[in-house]
């Protein structure tokens, strides 16, 4: 693991800047320690994060944010691989036409096509970063031959919902073997910081001139979690990579992290966010001694695309053929529900997957981190089924964004999964979100690099780079996607109810402790199969619990960790109820989103529509006045005993 610059070289101090015109978040953010510069601001180091940063030119002054160590974010994780086309047989048109079939009619087809199209262009830019993928010939050193040639080479899987093997991989640990050469290149080149443990608070925006946008983000809020200072970034753009919110959720797959921060810092910022009903459930989450419902290991697609098995633990006999003539190799959301309906009918709380009928060595071959993690857990996967149940697995909608990672606020970009560029649709299909970060990442580059510095972006000075010349220059700016709308109420946040019973104290207001009934409520009721009684429920509770936190009296010795946690927790608390409302307001079941009270696709296809927090500033004002609540709680960091509870899961 490379050592991160812990300095700040590319970054320089200086006194506060009066021009901040835009407030958002708590007061004490106002209290900044420290102000440091820099050309481009990148909130998050996963792949959509380091993609952007190494794809800028080096004259510009880069800083990437992650809010624990580097190794705690879902690219780390990622098993499967990435799609691309790059099979001789294979077609740019048949990868786009999987795409939207398994995004259910909400993916945005000019975007969609953007992004596919630059697939084996993001695999050559991997290669040319020395990521070691898996290659047809076992002894083969990719580094010896041109990218080209490499390209040919690559070992592909077929996975879910695809038609044909277009997935590149490196063994069945992608991520990590992504991860760890952008790290290393991240962190040796001069002109980017990596800041582990510094966590984006709110964005700085003020008001835009001569754009078409009311507001300019030029920069963020953020606080070192080590030494507790409070840092003012200012930057000449802001990069939102902060990943998805997976952890709103008891059972997911997603580090810790991922609890929508990204989200909801630019919705509050004044963009639009889309589709957050979607949450994508992976089918096969490993269940192990898990009474507290906390495993997270992912048995990777490809084990179905290899010819896994789905079978009842109990009768040992395959269901998938009587749900889906695709059989176990159909789209993620079918196979979820499937699984789900077993676990509801044996009462076991998992169902087996099962590859042991293909020879040890292949299954040792290619899934080697997956049969050493069950065989250090009793299971040998060569031998015995896996069991496995649906788990929390991709935000698929996000921030408002097109397929360049334009977002309604100039200045601000948004990759990766915090974005919805209308590539996943109802539903993502497999592979595609590495795909996506890799993508978007790099144009935000290559557009900031003609913005900031009139040059191409590092990567991109061929003249022959097909990033320019095959993409056409069609991404505009534009407010009016090719789907239909319909506006997601947000009233609730203002709604009063009456609080009897006040259970929350600010002595014993525990964030850890609220976050895990948070995840059961969002589990239990906007999981797998939602309906409206349960949705309408959790609303009203997470409603209350808003309310009963806004009650809270302020104390006085409050320090700064506790004053950050209520900020945290209520910012949770509303993204929550978001998802809440959202998921209410789609009165149809359709891709990853099923209504057991409206079963079928009834509506035209149309994307949900939270609308930003700027321009409800009437209708939510209790939403802000709770904001400015927890803002009167005291700083005072010298007495912050306590880290940041949010502790990654990866160490
Ligand atoms: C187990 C697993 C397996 C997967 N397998 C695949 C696969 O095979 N193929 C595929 O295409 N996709 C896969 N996915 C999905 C894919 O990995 C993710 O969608 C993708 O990696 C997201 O990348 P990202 O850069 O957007 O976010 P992440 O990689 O999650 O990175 C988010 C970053 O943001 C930082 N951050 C968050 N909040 C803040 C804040 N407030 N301040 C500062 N920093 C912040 C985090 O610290 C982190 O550095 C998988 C996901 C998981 C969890």
């Amino acid at each position: 693991m490379p050592t991160p610059k812990t300095s700040a070289p590319s970054c320089s101090s200086a006194v506060t800047d009066s021009r901040l015109a835009h407030k958002t978040g708590p007061d004490f953010l106002q209290e900044t320690t420290t102000t440091q510069y820099c050309d481009v601001l990148i909130i998050g180091a996963g792949l959509a994060g380091l993609a952007t940063a190494l794809s800028l030119p080096k004259q510009l002054k880069v800083t990437v944010l992650a809010k624990e160590g580097l190794i705690a974010c879902s690219s780390y994780y990622a098993q499967g691989g990435i799609a691309a086309v790059i099979d001789s047989q294979d077609k740019v048109s048949d990868h786009v036409s999987d795409t939207l079939i398994a995004g259910d009619g909400l993916c945005n087809v000019e975007a969609t096509s953007q992004i596919i199209t630059q697939g084996s262009n993001a695999i050559s830019w991997l290669l040319s970063h020395n990521v070691p993928f898996t290659t047809n010939d076992e002894g083969q050193s990719l580094n010896e031959t041109k990218i080209d040639t490499q390209l040919a080479s690559l070992h592909l899987t077929q996975e879910g919902g695809h038609g044909c093997r277009r997935v590149a991989h490196a063994d069945d640990a992608t991520g990590r073997h992504i991860m760890i050469r952008l790290q290393q290149q991240a962190s040796q080149a001069d002109n980017i910081s990596l800041l582990p443990f510094h966590e984006a608070l709110s964005l700085i925006t003020e008001d835009a001139k001569q754009t078409t946008t009311t507001r300019r983000c030029i920069g963020a809020k953020v606080i070192d979690t080590q030494t507790h200072n409070l840092i003012t970034f200012n930057s000449k753009a802001v990069v939102l990579a902060s990943g998805g919110l997976g952890q709103l959720f008891s059972r997911a797959t997603a580090p810790n992290v991922c609890v929508g921060d990204g989200i909801m810092m630019a919705w509050e910022a004044g963009c639009r966010l889309a589709n957050l009903e979607f949450i994508q459930f992976h089918p096969t989450g490993l269940v192990y001694n898990d009474e507290n419902g906390s495993s997270n290991f992912l048995i990777s697609e490809a084990v179905r695309g290899e010819g896994g098995l789905l079978r009842c633990p109990i009768s040992h006999e395959r269901f998938m053929p009587n749900y889906d003539t695709r059989e176990e190799l159909a789209p993620r959301d079918i196979v979820a529900r499937a699984i789900a309906n077993e676990i509801a009918n044996n009462d076991v709380g998992y169902v087996h997957l099962d590859i042991s009928h293909k020879p040890a060595d292949f299954i040792k071959q290619h899934f080697p981190d997956i049969y050493a993690h069950c065989l250090s857990l009793g299971i040998d996967i060569t031998q015995q089924p896996i069991p496995v149940a649906p788990t929390a697995h991709y935000t698929c909608g996000g921030v408002v964004a097109n397929a360049s990672g334009q977002t309604d606020v100039t200045g601000l970009y948004a990759a990766g999964e915090v974005a919805n560029t209308g590539l996943h649709g109802a539903n993502r299909l497999a592979s595609n979100s590495l795909l996506e970060c890799v993508v978007v990442g790099r144009k935000i580059a290559s557009q900031l690099a003609r913005q900031l510095t009139n040059a191409s972006p590092l990567d991109t000075e061929s003249s022959d780079n097909p990033d320019e010349s095959t993409l056409a220059e069609s991404v505009t700016h534009t407010k009016s996607p090719s789907l239909t709308q319909f506006i997601v109420p947000t009233e609730h946040l203002n709604s009063s109810v009456e609080i009897t019973d006040l259970s929350l104290s600010p002595d014993d207001f525990n964030l850890e402790q609220q976050l895990t009934s948070l995840k059961q409520l969002m589990t239990d009721n906007m999981g797998i199969k939602r309906n409206e009684a349960s949705l309408k429920q959790a609303l009203d509770q997470f409603i209350r619990l808003k309310q009963q936190l806004s009650l809270l009296p302020t104390d006085p010795v409050a320090d700064q960790n506790s004053s950050l946690n209520r900020f945290r927790f209520d910012r949770l608390l509303t993204l929550a109820s978001l998802l809440l409302q959202s998921a209410l307001t789609r009165t149809e079941s359709r891709g990853g989103h099923y209504r057991e009270d409206y079963p079928s696709v009834t509506h035209s296809p149309a994307t949900s529509i939270v609308t930003p927090l700027s321009s409800q500033v009437g209708e939510l004002s209790s939403n802000v006045k709770q904001t400015d609540n927890i803002a009167e709680l005291k700083l005072n960091k010298q007495s912050s005993s306590k880290r940041a509870v949010l502790v990654a899961k990866a160490s």
